[in-house]
């Protein structure tokens, strides 16, 4: 396949776009391979969607070869599945909804999971037609509240999702595991770095999941592994290990002190350290947050107080992720301001829970540990308040912020963090949808067995930009062989004659061999077509240059920017040696 770029749909720009953070935004634009249309939305351009393509068909290949089926549902949906399985509210403002004509309420799907549950009870009854696995790669809608970064983190994106299907718990877990090796498979042979993480369920429900995460400092995830073990986890999923309770007895009595000008935990240390004979750190201290949730399909919002030591933030993704699928947002002056029992700078656990306010507690806070904290009055502290005797949580919530340094939750090492982007994720999801759907297989004893599931997503357009962001350099992108547009990038540096007509040789015979051969036969000079070649990103590029009279041509590697002169006769062979292997 020979593409001509004197005719090939493409404009590169030499500015950056406006609104472009990150690298691969700025480069899939100024390469032309995606066009903006709206928040969230872009066009692919021909070059765009071979990569798109490519990718798709590395999927899809992983996919068929265990045993998963294709099929594919519409993207606009009925709302009543989804209602079912309460979704409908849960998804909140990231759901697209819609009336038809008749004022019938739809919505444009932003997963599956009840259309694939719904399909195969219509098919499947017996034991005997378990397990199945069935995927599609599809279009996706989600109105996220903060499209971002290009197709990176789109509106409107395109996913592979598959859906396990099982009589068994062992059998969802060697679905689980096909799912796990395949995506192995496929983001190595993208040539993608990548962790595999644990992760919180979201809104979908169930329990054993993992993320994989393409290491980039651009990415919105934060993740943390293990210098000793092979713990890694997604920040939002680490769980703080739980210390052994105290015994109370031995505590000293709570105790309000007069703590004047001492709203912040700094200026409190610093005051207690200067006025008592006791040593204190932040990390004795409890700080209580105050938030506000509001669950789904609610008006009304609930206040929440989050205790956390004094020497950790509360980490908000984490407290996000942990009330989904409620909406969380800190409290503003006039929220203070109805609830006058809330002392800012001075919030303690007692007016807290004295106003039926829900109160809950890092896992640190066990039975026995003694806090300074607030004392509900201006300029107080109560020093010694004890769980267990003085005070008792609600219940646990872990949102403090999780650091480098910190004991892994292994017991082995200290976590280290780095930053990814969610490029597949995948889930135990169990029976929450069989249940909901009443997805039974007949057994042999003729007695209904309840389905489990799994599912699992495989971000494909996000990968195009999360190869990007992994390879290119300043001059452009690179990408790596199995997703490049095309094979071989022959730039003709010249208008001579002759360099045109051996450009179309090459060109010719290249492709005769099976490679697939971006040609730059436009008029334009050579400077433009090298800097267009680098911005592209073509993993080989042969330049068809002055050395043609003397019988060589250039080879260049884009990645490693080796060039090596090659001897006309040689050059074709030499080239599938390079592409082939
Ligand atoms: P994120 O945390 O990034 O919002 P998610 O956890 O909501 O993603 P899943 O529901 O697990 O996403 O979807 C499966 C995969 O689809 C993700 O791993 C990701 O690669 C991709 N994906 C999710 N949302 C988007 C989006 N807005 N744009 C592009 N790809 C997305
Ligand atoms: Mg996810």
């Amino acid at each position: 396949m020979i593409t001509r770029m004197s005719s090939l749909f493409l404009r590169t720009l030499r500015e950056d776009p406006a609104d472009a953070e990150v690298p691969s935004h700025k480069l899939l634009v100024r390469a032309g391979y995606v066009r903006r249309v709206a928040p969230g939305g872009y066009t692919w351009l021909p070059l765009g969607l071979k990569v798109l393509r490519n990718i798709e068909a590395v999927v899809r290949e992983e996919m068929d070869a265990f045993g998963a089926q294709e099929i594919q549902f519409p993207a606009l949906l009925p709302k009543e599945p989804y209602e079912a399985t309460n979704r409908w509210e849960e998804y909140g403002p990231n759901l697209f909804r819609l009336k038809d004509r008749k004022g019938a309420d739809y919505l444009l799907g932003p997963t599956h999971e009840e259309m694939f549950t719904l399909t195969v009870k219509g098919e499947y009854s017996s034991y005997k037609d378990y397990p199945v696995t069935l995927y599609q790669i599809q279009t996706k809608y989600r109105d996220e509240a903060r499209p971002r970064a290009g197709i990176l983190r789109g509106r409107e994106f395109l996913m592979k999702d598959s859906y396990s299907f099982d009589l068994t718990d062992e059998g969802l877990s060697e679905s689980y595991r096909n799912h796990r090796d395949a995506y192995i498979r496929i983001f190595d042979r993208l040539g993608l770095e990548y962790v595999i993480v644990s992760a919180t369920s979201g809104a979908m429900g169930g329990s054993a999941s993992e993320e994989f995460l393409a290491v980039a400092e651009t990415g919105e995830d934060t993740f943390v592994r293990s210098t000793e073990s092979g713990y890694a986890a997604n920040v939002e999923a680490v769980k703080t290990p739980v210390p052994a309770a105290q015994p109370i007895d031995d505590k000293p009595a709570a105790q309000v002190h007069h703590t004047p000008n001492t709203p912040t935990i700094e200026t409190l240390v610093d005051f207690l350290n200067a006025n008592t004979d006791r040593k204190f750190t932040a990390a004795d201290t409890l700080k209580n947050v105050l938030v506000k949730t509001q669950q789904p399909g609610q008006k009304d919002w609930t206040l929440l107080a989050v205790a956390v030591p004094g020497d950790r933030e509360v980490d908000f993704k984490r407290l996000e992720a942990a009330l989904e699928p409620a909406e969380v947002a800190m409290l503003e002056a006039s929220d203070f301001a109805k609830n006058s029992f809330l002392v800012k700078g001075y919030i303690g656990p007692g007016a807290i829970q004295a106003n039926g306010i829900r109160f809950l507690a890092d896992p640190r806070v066990v039975t026995g540990t003694a806090w300074v904290t607030g004392a509900d009055k201006a300029d107080h502290h109560v020093v010694d308040l004890v769980a267990g005797r003085d005070f008792t949580p609600d219940g646990v919530i872990d949102v403090a912020e999780v650091r480098e340094g910190d004991a892994s939750p292994d017991g082995q090492g200290v976590l280290v963090a780095a930053r990814g982007i969610e490029i597949g994720h995948i889930f135990q999801l169990g029976r929450k949808y069989a249940d909901a759907f009443t997805l039974d297989a007949l057994g042999p004893d003729s007695k209904p067995v309840r389905i489990t599931m799994g599912s699992y997503g495989v971000g494909v357009s996000r990968l195009v930009a999360a190869i990007a962001e992994q390879s290119h350099d300043d001059r452009g992108l690179i990408w790596p062989r199995n997703v490049a547009p095309a094979d071989v990038h022959v730039v003709v540096a010249g208008k001579d004659a002759a360099l045109v007509q051996a450009g179309e040789d090459f060109a010719k015979q290249l492709s005769d061999k099976g490679l697939k051969v971006l040609l730059d036969d436009r008029k334009a000079s050579p400077g433009v077509k090298f800097a267009d070649a680098e911005l592209v990103g073509i993993p080989t590029i042969l330049v068809v240059g002055r050395g043609l009279k003397d019988g060589v041509v250039e080879v260049k590697d884009r990645k490693s920017g080796e060039r090596a002169d090659v001897p006309v006769a040689e050059v074709v062979d030499h080239l599938v040696q390079v592409v082939c292997g």
